[in-house]
């Protein structure tokens, strides 16, 4: 037996390990740890997982019988999509001798049906091929993210990722009707559902989004799609402090008869920062501005007049001082250059050494309280510590990251990772915001909900998985910690 997060695993034994690789054939196993190494790093580096096996299935048939055998002989599975997941969800535990399941072979469209607005897809096919798939049909898939292009579908689900488009069309959970999954036992739930009405009984499709791989294995989907935009207006808004810029959000959203579709903040440290190691980013403004918001506004409809609404907002915003300036993009390419300042500052970051991070949300309303708050308490616990906070504050989902103070040696920077943690999540917790808003809980947070979940909540989410999963098989030591009183 190997042990591990407090939970003991069957060894795999090579009847099993035999088994496994003919259910998927040659061409669906790694064994060779040099290519199995790119499975069991995540996106930030903060864990390094282990397992003896990589099985890439080609269909649902083959992920039931792997995970069907799994459970029989009481072997852990770890689905895996894109491999973008950051918080450590998607990578198995070291030593537990998990069995890692790629999807990234179910990629097929399964069906399109323009007059229904649906798609449905396989679990891997990559987040943009689903929203080329849905162009081509002359509809939109709103679902996007910086990691788009490496990201699969069911991935995304299994997060309930966010993204820029939130604030107009929801977050994953909203944009699906349906799902096909393999149950922890090896059943396939077939709830491929195309239909905007069911309300016969639990919705048991949710139980499934968001839930990190600790309930079964996503297949495939059918998700909504909605009316291709014909014109897009991007505006890129320099202001004095984050108060304006929520109010300016506020405004926005009246003004524009709810067609905003993004509005990202940004500081200025984050455009400095973009500016310093992308690739061709640029100060749109002609003056120096201490925040910024970037804003799309979009309409399915051609001419529809949104320029000119968006030029009048601003003009009136910029005579009552509630910005200092702005620019809209004449053409695609300057959006384009626009959308590239958010996303550089990410990896910019990362060239500013050592950063540790927050994915917070706290009601909209709250925002410039929570900016201001804890850039106050962060910086009176360590002088000269550089905050970046930035994204998607439409939906208040604040990335508090934290760049380490110039000449601070990385590692004792990042040594203090929980300290800060505790200082950010205090403040999320009383303005009554959450933990986690994109990002999911995986293994980074799994033991940090417990000091931000009612006991309550926790005991019916480890209820809910020991009903669906009672041999603790299906990507155990995530979400659900041991630590939660039955
Ligand atoms: C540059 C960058 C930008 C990002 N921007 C955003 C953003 O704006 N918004 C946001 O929400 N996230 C963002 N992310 C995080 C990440 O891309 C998302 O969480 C994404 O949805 C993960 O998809 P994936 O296919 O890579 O999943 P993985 O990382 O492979 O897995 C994530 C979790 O889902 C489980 N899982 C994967 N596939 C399945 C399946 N088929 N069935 C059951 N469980 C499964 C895994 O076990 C794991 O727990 C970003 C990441 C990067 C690197």
């Amino acid at each position: 037996m190997l042990e591990n997060h407090g939970k003991e695993f069957a060894t795999l034994t090579s009847p099993a390990l035999d088994r496994l690789k003919d259910i998927v054939g040659p061409k669906g196993f790694i064994t060779d740890p040099v290519e199995i190494e790119p499975y069991l790093v995540e996106e930030r580096g903060l864990f390094h997982g282990e397992t003896p096996l990589v099985l890439r299935p080609s269909s649902t048939e083959e992920v039931a019988a792997i995970v069907k055998t799994c459970a029989e002989a009481r072997l852990p599975v770890v689905p895996q999509g894109g491999n973008t997941g950051l918080c450590g969800g998607g990578v198995p535990w070291e030593g537990d001798g998990a069995i890692l399941v790629s999807l990234t072979r179910m990629n097929r469209v399964r069906a399109v049906d323009p007059l229904n607005y649906t798609l449905t897809v396989e679990a891997g096919c990559i987040l943009t091929d689903v929203q080329k798939a849905a162009a081509e049909a002359d509809r939109l898939f709103p679902l996007s993210l910086g990691s788009e292009g490496a990201c699969r579908i069911g991935g995304n689900l299994s997060t309930n990722a966010g993204g820029i488009q939130v604030l107009r069309y929801g977050n994953a959970r909203d944009l699906v009707l349906g799902l096909e999954v393999v149950l922890p036992d090896g059943q396939v739930w077939d709830g491929l559902r195309g239909l905007r009405k069911d309300n016969t009984g639990y919705d048991l499709k949710h139980l499934f989004i968001g839930a990190e791989g600790t309930l079964g294995i996503i297949t495939a989907a059918t998700v909504k799609l909605f009316p291709r935009p014909k014109e897009i207006e991007t505006a890129f808004v320099g202001v004095a402090k984050v108060e304006d810029a929520m109010e300016l959000f506020a405004q926005a959203r009246k003004a524009s008869g709810d067609q905003l579709t993004a509005f990202e903040l940004i500081p200025r440290i984050g455009l400095e920062f973009a500016m310093k190691h992308g690739n061709g980013v640029i100060d749109p403004l002609g003056s120096k501005q201490p925040w910024y918001a970037l804003i799309e506004v979009s309409s399915s409809q051609p001419e529809s007049g949104l320029r000119d609404t968006l030029e009048g907002f601003l003009a009136s915003a910029l005579e009552k001082g509630l910005i200092a300036d702005a620019t809209i993009s004449t053409n695609s390419s300057q959006a384009k250059a626009l959308w590239l300042i958010r996303e550089t500052v990410v990896e910019a970051q990362k060239r500013e050494g050592g950063s540790i991070k927050h994915d917070v949300a706290v009601p909209v309303s709250r925002v410039a309280e929570f900016i201001d708050r804890a850039m106050k308490a962060v910086t009176d616990r360590l002088p000269g510590i550089r905050p970046v906070p930035f994204g998607h504050a439409g939906d208040g989902n604040i990335h508090f990251n934290l760049s380490q103070p110039l000449g601070y040696d990385k590692a004792t920077y990042i040594a203090r990772w929980q300290e800060f943690n505790d200082i950010v999540h205090a403040i999320v917790a009383e303005l009554g915001g959450s933990i986690s808003a994109e990002h999911g809980v995986g293994r980074l947070k799994r033991d940090e909900l417990l000091h931000f979940k009612s006991t309550l909540e926790l005991q019916l989410m480890k209820k809910i998985k020991k009903a669906i999963d009672p041999f603790d098989i299906m990507n155990p030591g995530k979400v659900i910690s041991p630590s939660i009183p039955d």
